[in-house]
């Protein structure tokens, strides 16, 4: 995950969730992607660190368990700078120009330049990150299936080239409900319309308070149509199956207005979040723990990573520490 620093509800629902169910039935790498993060907001470096331990900190609240899975941050391991550029090696320019997300990116973000070497080279830094676990599985939402083909791609060709070293990873498709912010459009930290899951039960209510609704139901006594309705999509995520029904049934009668159905979720939402806060206060008091964690996480990958590297290394015919000198043998 990219750091962007503190974690949303949306990021919860759509990675978090998915990635603690996984640690029980997969041995798991999670890790910080602060060179991903550069590819586009190469210009603002400032917060990074910060953004780095309020994520990570929002990983440890939301339950994800170090004591099962390895954390790391990227960058930490140059390993992952060289695999990337020896497959970049092999990397054909057309298959990269072609990713969706690389065309969409260019056309979408109009405040930065994305004309970069490092930008197009997103996917193949992607592939380097898979490979070198080996990974025989990516927990991905529909978004990134094409960079996981890709990774297949490009685990082929340096296959072909070099020798069986990678495994081609299969895409473990998570459930990924796209959760709308408080506008309506998708839950983003940068549309701010974020709930943030250290956010207090009066964010939470405040911020809920003035979140669209059904367009058409503008006084109170007008009926309400939920499958219209924003709200209504943060109830099917984060309240009871008698809410829901509640909600459905006297919003179209009119029987409830919009501040009551608010106030419902409001309360179901924090609910659900009182466990993340209570578990996220003990790394808040002492950030230390949260970079003891990535540390010890750090040098577990970097073992995996040094394993990689030698063998990658010796298929490619640059391992020269290695290699007979020819004068002597
Ligand atoms: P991002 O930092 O936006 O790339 O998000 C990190 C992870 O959270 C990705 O796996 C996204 O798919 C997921 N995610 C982000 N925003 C939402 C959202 N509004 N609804 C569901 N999943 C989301």
């Amino acid at each position: 995950m990219r750091p962007t620093g503190k974690l949303h509800l949306g990021n919860l629902v759509g990675a978090l969730q998915n990635w603690i169910e996984l640690e029980d039935h997969y041995e798991s790498f999670h890790f910080v992607a602060d060179w991903h993060m550069l590819t586009t907001d190469y210009a603002d470096t400032a917060e990074l660190r910060s953004n780095v331990q309020e994520m990570v900190t929002d990983w440890l609240a939301a339950g994800l368990d170090p004591a099962k899975a390895t954390f790391f941050i990227q960058s930490r391991l140059p390993e992952h700078a060289e695999l990337h550029l020896l497959l970049s090696m092999v990397t054909p320019l057309g298959w990269l120009e072609r990713v969706p997300s690389y065309k969409e990116q260019l056309e979408n973000i109009r405040d930065r330049d994305l004309h970069m070497y490092g930008f197009l080279g997103y996917p193949v830094l992607q592939a380097a990150d898979i490979l070198m676990y080996k990974a025989n599985a990516v927990p991905v939402g529909e978004d990134q299936v094409s960079h996981v083909e890709l990774t297949r791609e490009i685990a082929r060709r340096f296959n072909g080239f070099y020798g069986a070293v990678f495994p081609e990873p299969q895409v473990l498709l998570t459930r990924a409900p796209r959760l709308p912010g408080t506008d309506g459009r998708k839950m983003s930290k940068s549309y701010n319309n974020a709930i943030y899951l250290s956010d207090p039960p009066e964010v939470v209510s405040k911020k809920l308070a003035t979140m669209i609704t059904d367009p058409a139901r503008k006084r109170r006594t007008d009926k309400g149509n939920p499958d219209v309705c924003p709200v209504f999509d943060l109830h099917k995520v984060f309240s009871t199956a008698p809410h829901i029904d509640q909600v459905n049934r006297e919003c179209r009668t009119a029987e409830i207005g919009c501040l009551d159905c608010k106030q419902i979720l409001a309360g179901n939402i924090n609910k659900g979040l009182e466990p993340i806060q209570k578990r996220r206060r003990p790394y808040e008091r002492d950030p230390e723990k949260v970079w003891a964690i990535l540390e010890e996480g750090t040098e577990k990958a970097r073992k995996v990573a040094q394993e990689t590297m030698r063998e990658v290394r010796a298929a490619v015919k640059i391992d020269y520490s290695s290699a007979p000198t020819g004068a002597n043998g």
